[in-house]
């Protein structure tokens, strides 16, 4: 008798529509979504009751729901390209600047980085994003132009911007962030201009793309650092593992191991209530709802994550 195996059933596109919409319902009845992000005062008025969630495939195949093509704030997952930019710059020379270990303190904590005297923990927290961004403007005269170019060309979308009012609010209440940067500064880890860093990381962070434009912009880390729709390598596929797991293992704020528990993917998060999740070989899934859970999640997004994980059955585990 043939050995029995594990098969798996292939969701088709229009599955995937199906299944979208039944998630976009599910959440629909949910009245409860969590608190929109305030201490960035531009982001306090976007409406609680959006939602949008995009899947795009390796094989190209897509399905959105919801507000699929309305901008929202990137916030940290610009984090994600930052790496992928910096990684090409500096190679793995960039792992002696800053760790790969969940950080287990608030994402814009100065605690952990005193006492590891300004290595910090990975390049998801805000002091690891310093140091990346710095790496980036360090060997790049455009800095943050170049940023917005990245994501313009993994989104395929040439009209994406940054947003100058969230930039500025970024600034004005940034005084954590620059008392990390300048922290990093006085024990010699970043090389540019604090004030240069800081405009670039405010700036990055202020990208408004929709849910679509991020799930393709996403493509190239579930289709071995491949871009689906260019098919230009934009990383190895060894890099792509490796920022995979660092999303499996940091991307999250301090939820990561629930995160891993109820959903199973790498995903990165942003407080402007984007969730990016990849599932390697299969699909990157992009979710967008701007009430956040109390670790700075988006509430919706986390929940919408967890049944589609279910619902197709498939999860890196
Ligand atoms: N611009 C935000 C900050 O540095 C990013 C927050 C986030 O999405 O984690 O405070």
């Amino acid at each position: 008798m043939a050995p029995r195996t594990h098969r798996r059933k292939k969701v088709a596109a229009s599955d995937y529509q199906a299944v979208l919409e039944g998630i976009a319902a599910r959440v629909r009845e949910q009245p409860n979504r969590g608190k929109v992000a305030t201490y960035i005062p531009a982001l306090a008025r976007i409406p609680k009751t959006k939602f949008a969630m995009v899947v795009k495939c390796v094989d190209g195949r897509e399905a959105a729901v919801g507000d699929a093509d309305e901008l929202f704030s990137m916030q940290s997952l610009s984090k994600v390209f930052t790496l992928v930019m910096a990684l090409r710059q500096a190679g793995a020379g960039l792992w002696h600047r800053v760790g790969r270990e969940p950080s287990g303190n608030r994402f814009n904590s100065l605690v952990q980085l005193e006492y590891e005297q300004g290595v910090p923990r990975n390049p998801f927290i805000n002091a690891g994003a310093h140091v990346i961004t710095d790496c980036i403007v360090s060997h790049d005269a455009a800095g943050k132009q170049s940023i917005l170019n990245e994501v313009r060309r993994l989104s395929g979308n040439a009209a994406i911007q940054f947003d100058l009012e969230v930039a500025r609010s970024e600034r004005e209440h940034g005084h954590l962030n620059a008392a990390i940067a300048h922290f990093l500064k006085a024990h010699g880890k970043l090389r540019s201009d604090v004030d240069e860093v800081l405009d670039a990381y405010f700036h990055q962070c202020s990208i408004a793309l929709s849910c679509r434009d991020l799930a393709r912009a996403g493509s190239f880390l579930a289709n071995g650092g491949i871009d689906v729709t260019t098919k230009d390598r934009i990383t190895t596929a060894r890099r792509a593992k490796r920022i995979n797991a660092l999303m499996m293992t940091c991307g999250l704020y301090d939820a990561v191991g629930s995160f891993a528990f109820r959903v199973g993917i790498p995903a990165k998060s942003g407080v402007g209530g984007g969730i990016l999740g990849i599932i390697p070989g299969l699909l990157t899934v992009a979710v967008w709802s701007p009430g956040l859970d109390a670790n700075g999640n988006s509430d919706a997004g986390v929940r919408a994550l967890e049944l589609f994980t279910t619902k197709i059955g498939r999860s890196v585990f």
